[in-house]
C-alpha cells in the first residue's frame, strides 16, 4: 500500500532494501559509504579503473571470487550511492543506473527480451520509446502492440501468447491519464508476463509501481531525480535476478552506463525530491484550478481535479496529481502558439521536471511525428498546450499565462 504521506512507509520498506528510517530520510542517507577521509558529502570518485593489492586479487576479482571494483563500466562508488538511494526509495531490491532514459528502457528490452517475443504497450508514450520500439527492437524481430492506456480489459484482451512484457507510463504526457497498476499487474503475472512501469512523471515520492505489483521501474532521471534540468541520466529498479543480474548484465557488458559525475547530481537531487515533487504538485493543482476559471481554456487535464476520469486513483495508487498539467484553448493551434509565444518567464522547451516552468504545444514537438488521424486517436488536439509547472511564484506563471489568454 502507498502512505498518504512519506514518512508513514512500512518499517519493512526500509529494511528490505537497506536504509534506515522512511522515504524523507532514506532519501538524504541511504547509500554513501563514508571512505576513510570522513567525508560529510558524497564524493565523485573520476576514476575509470580500480588498482588491485597485487596480481592474485585482480584474478580473484575477475573471477568474480572476490568482490569489489574493476572498472567504472561495471562498478563506480558514486553510481552505487545512487542506484542504492534509488532502489531503497523504489522499494526494489536492486537498481541499474544508466546514460539516459532511453539507455534504461533498451537495456531493459535487451536484457529481459528475445527474438520471437512481443511486447504490450500503451499508445500514449514518450515518443523515442515508440520509436525504439517501432523501429530498432522490430529489426530483431520484437514486435509491439499497443493498446489504450486507462483500459485494463483492453490489456487483457491485446495479449497474444508470445507477449512477455507489459510496458507503460502512468500519469501519460501530456493528457495525465492513468492505469490501476494492481489490475496490471495482475494481468500480467497471470499470463506469464512482466510489468515495467516508467516512473518518470511521478518518482517514488509519489507513486511506487514495485509496491503495486509492478516488476520493473523505469526512470528518466534527467527529469524530477534531478530536478534542475542539469544532466542526463536513467535507471531500472526490480529485483536481483531482472535488475541485478540480466539488465545489469547488458549495462556491463553494452556500456551506456552512467558517469559518476551525473549519479552525483542526482543523488544530491534525491535529497530534496520529496519536497519538490509536493510542491510541484501544489503549484499544479492551483494552476489546473486558475485555468478551470479562464473563458479562452475549454478543457483541463489533471488527475488532481474531481472530473478526471482516473481520479479515484488518487490516494491509493498516486499520492497527488503531479506537477503536469495540459490544457485546450480555444481557437486550435494559432490560439495555442499565442499563449506560448505571449510567455515572457516560461520556458518554451519539451523538457519537464525542472524548477523552471516549462510550456510546450505537444501536437507540434513531442507528438509532431504522428499523423493527424493518431494524434487525433489519442486525443492530442490543437488546441492543446501542456505545462510543466516549475516552482516559481504561482502567481507570476498565472500572469505569464493571462496575457496569451486575454487576447483569444
Ligand atoms: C524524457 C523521458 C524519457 C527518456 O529519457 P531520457 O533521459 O531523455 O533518455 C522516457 N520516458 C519519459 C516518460 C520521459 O519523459
Amino acid at each position: 500500500m502507498i502512505s498518504t504521506t512519506a514518512t508513514e512507509l512500512s518499517p519493512e520498506s526500509g529494511e528490505a532494501t537497506g536504509g534506515i528510517g522512511g522515504f524523507a530520510t532514506r532519501a538524504i542517507r541511504t547509500g554513501h559509504q563514508r571512505t576513510p577521509e570522513g567525508e560529510h558529502g558524497e564524493p565523485i570518485f573520476t576514476t575509470s579503473s580500480f588498482v588491485f593489492a597485487s596480481a592474485a586479487e585482480a584474478a580473484a576479482r575477475f573471477a568474480g571470487e572476490q568482490s569489489g571494483n574493476i572498472y567504472s563500466r561495471f562498478t563506480n562508488p558514486t553510481v552505487r550511492a545512487f542506484e542504492e538511494r534509488l532502489a531503497s526509495l523504489e522499494s526494489g531490491e536492486r537498481c541499474v543506473a544508466t546514460a539516459s532514459g532511453m539507455a534504461a528502457i533498451l537495456a531493459v528490452c535487451m536484457g529481459l527480451l528475445k527474438t520471437g517475443d512481443r511486447i504490450l504497450s500503451s499508445r500514449s508514450l514518450f515518443g523515442s520509446t515508440t520509436l525504439l520500439f517501432n523501429k530498432y527492437l522490430a529489426r530483431f524481430g520484437i514486435e509491439t502492440d499497443y493498446v489504450p492506456l486507462s483500459d485494463p480489459g483492453a490489456w487483457e484482451a491485446a495479449i497474444h501468447p508470445r507477449t512477455r512484457l507489459l510496458f507503460c507510463e502512468t500519469p501519460s504526457n501530456p493528457l495525465t491519464e492513468m492505469v490501476d497498476l494492481r489490475r496490471l499487474a495482475d494481468i500480467a503475472h497471470r499470463h506469464g508476463c512482466l510489468l515495467a512501469v516508467d516512473n518518470c512523471f511521478c518518482t517514488p515520492a509519489l507513486q511506487r509501481p514495485l509496491e503495486l505489483g509492478a516488476d520493473l521501474v523505469i526512470h528518466s532521471a534527467t527529469k524530477y531525480l534531478d530536478g534542475q534540468g542539469r544532466c542526463v541520466g536513467g535507471a531500472v529498479v526490480g529485483d536481483h535476478k531482472l535488475v541485478g543480474e540480466e539488465v545489469y548484465g547488458v549495462l556491463r557488458t553494452a556500456g551506456p552506463t552512467l558517469s559518476p559525475f551525473n549519479a552525483w547530481v542526482f543523488l544530491k537531487g534525491l535529497e530534496t525530491l520529496d519536497l519538490r515533487m509536493q510542491a510541484h504538485a501544489r503549484g499544479a493543482a492551483q494552476l489546473a484550478d486558475w485555468l478551470l476559471a479562464q473563458p479562452a481554456v475549454e478543457r483541463v487535464y489533471y488527475p488532481g481535479l474531481p472530473e478526471h476520469p482516473q481520479h479515484h486513483l488518487l490516494g491509493t495508487q498516486q499520492r497527488n496529481g503531479g506537477g503536469i498539467v495540459a490544457f485546450d484553448v480555444r481557437g486550435g493551434r494559432e490560439a495555442a502558439w499565442r499563449v506560448i509565444d505571449s510567455t515572457r518567464l516560461l520556458s518554451i522547451t519539451a523538457n519537464l521536471g525542472d524548477v523552471k516552468t516549462t510550456i510546450t504545444h505537444p501536437a507540434t514537438t513531442t507528438h509532431g511525428r504522428l499523423s493527424p488521424e493518431d494524434r487525433a486517436t489519442a486525443g492530442i488536439g490543437e488546441g492543446l498546450i501542456r505545462v510543466a509547472v516549475g516552482l516559481e511564484e504561482g502567481a507570476d506563471i498565472q500572469t505569464d499565462l493571462a496575457r496569451g489568454l486575454a487576447g483569444l
